[in-house]
């Protein structure tokens, strides 16, 4: 098991799950209101660049630039960085790179740390790691607050407490900050002030701070942390010791190369034209900020992803979340039912890639193949190409899968000859006409008998009309 599935417990398939999530009404009231609301936003936003899909294809290139010369990119980074004064550390997994962490907080005496909002540590399971070890890892993000006070997992990429109204988190904050006034109402300009109150205590205390990083230029070794909050930057120029945790495929070449992200990501995320804090900062600086810099560059699992041909295009995401936003399923489920700290059709590809399809095979079917997530992607990840690509290898590797699709492999041969031949079509089609009508009611079939039943368990089956086109146009001519 991995360190990150035994830091949140082994998630349940995605079947089961999303099932328990489907009756969840409030969860679904809430996911509904945020991610339509999110997705009128980012088009908007995006509408107002003429030049949009040439961002993406430039986007799309740079990073398959990034994939192809991935080592070479590493390793100016890894020269750049200590150039400019900080330690650059190379983690395998997730074991590794929290062990890292763990050694850099302790050799510097500190049992508590403050950290801004990362995926990257979150897969890793660091706060927990951490913990073990003695040392407190204080979320400073307010919505990954909110879930670490609810002892809760993160349900979306960008918005971790998407699942959690107002109401909810006044409560949360009531009962567990203790400078929060006893009248806490759920505007939500109250409810950032008492959040501010608390985690401004924490900042000023705090020797070592962790950081994920959303790009890191090789060139210059100049790392960046884009948010909205600045609770990122306190995090990242307030304490002695910085820690900042990379999957090993945010490396970009160049400066410039930064301009083309920096446009993509806040309009395709929170749908503004540019993220209210971007920071940037190259090693150390006398004077300026922490003392000391530490780069930790992670792999689990990237280099297995990137040997994927198919694949592989996972590793260009930007984490903006744009994808989940429009994704049926996910507004329907919610993250949790994905069971993995990538939620939606980002997530349904990543993660079985990272972590085993023994762990998350069900995930690539945890899509309707619509293809929304691949007209918004930043990026232009092909996310149904991959899926589709994921469910091959799922049905090739599964055990017995062969003996156990017997009879649906007798079906689907039997249908592609139906469809082949338009004389078996027609006749199927009349047969269909003739049999369905105990089934019908109002134009179509809610309920199929016997083996079929699987396919109307979660839709409807239009019922074969009475006259079909090729009668309909046989009549006419
Ligand atoms: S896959 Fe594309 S749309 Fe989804 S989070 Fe990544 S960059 Fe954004």
């Amino acid at each position: 098991m991995s360190e990150t599935a035994a830091a949140h417990g082994t998630p349940e398939p995605f079947p089961q799950a999303a099932r328990a999530a489907l009756a969840d009404t409030q969860l679904r009231h809430n996911l509904s209101h945020a991610t339509h609301a999110i997705r009128v936003k980012r088009a908007a936003a995006v509408a107002e660049v003429p030049d949009w899909e040439a961002l993406r294809e430039a986007g799309r290139a740079l990073k398959e630039r990034v994939l192809r010369h991935l080592d070479d990119y590493l390793v100016a980074l890894e020269e750049s960085v200590q150039r400019a004064g900080g330690v650059v550390h190379w983690a395998r997994d997730a074991e590794e790179c929290n062990r890292i962490v763990g050694d850099i907080a302790l050799a510097h005496g500190a049992d508590e740390v403050v950290k801004a909002k990362s995926l990257t540590t979150e897969e890793t399971g660091l706060n927990e790691a951490l913990e073990a070890r003695g040392i407190r890892a204080w979320e400073t993000d307010l919505a990954q607050l909110i879930i670490q006070l609810s002892d809760d997992a993160p349900s979306h990429i960008l918005v971790p407490a998407i699942h959690k109204n107002r109401e909810q988190i006044r409560a949360l904050f009531a009962r567990e900050l203790p400078d929060a006034p006893p009248d806490l109402s759920d505007d939500p300009r109250e409810l950032a002030e008492a959040a501010r109150l608390h985690l401004r205590k924490l900042f000023l205390g705090a020797r070592v701070g962790i950081s994920g990083v959303n790009f890191a230029v090789a060139d210059t070794g100049t790392v960046s942390v884009v948010e909205s909050e600045g609770n990122g930057r306190m995090c990242t120029t307030l304490p002695e010791v910085l820690i900042s945790v990379m999957g090993i495929e945010k490396v970009i070449p160049t400066w410039e190369d930064l301009e083309v992200y920096l446009q993509l990501l806040p309009r395709s995320s929170t749908a503004e034209r540019m993220n209210p804090y971007t920071s940037l900062w190259t090693g150390v600086s006398a004077g300026d900020g922490p003392r000391e810099f530490h780069l930790v560059l992670l792999d689990n699992g990237r280099t297995n992803v990137l040997a994927d041909e198919i694949g592989r295009q996972a590793l260009n995401c930007i984490r903006c979340s744009a994808c989940l936003n429009v994704c049926p399923v996910y507004e329907r489920t919610g993250g949790h039912a994905y069971g993995s700290t990538y939620p939606g059709p980002i997530g349904a590809i990543l993660t079985p890639m990272l972590s085993g399809m023994t762990e998350a095979g069900s995930l690539p079917y945890a899509s309707s193949l619509c293809g929304a997530c691949y007209e918004v992607c930043p990026v232009k990840i092909n996310i149904p190409e991959v899926l589709v690509h994921l469910r091959q290898e799922e049905v090739a590797q599964a055990p017995g899968v062969r003996e156990r699709l017997a009879p649906e492999h007798v079906a689907m041969r039997a249908m592609a000859r139906v469809f082949a031949n338009r004389r078996l079509y027609e006749a199927a089609q009349r047969a269909g006409r003739l049999s369905q009508w105990p089934l019908v009611r109002d134009g179509a079939i809610r309920r199929l008998p016997g083996p079929l039943s699987g396919w109307t368990s979660a839709r409807d089956l239009p019922a074969v009309p009475p006259q079909s086109f090729r009668d309909w146009w046989r009549e006419r001519s």
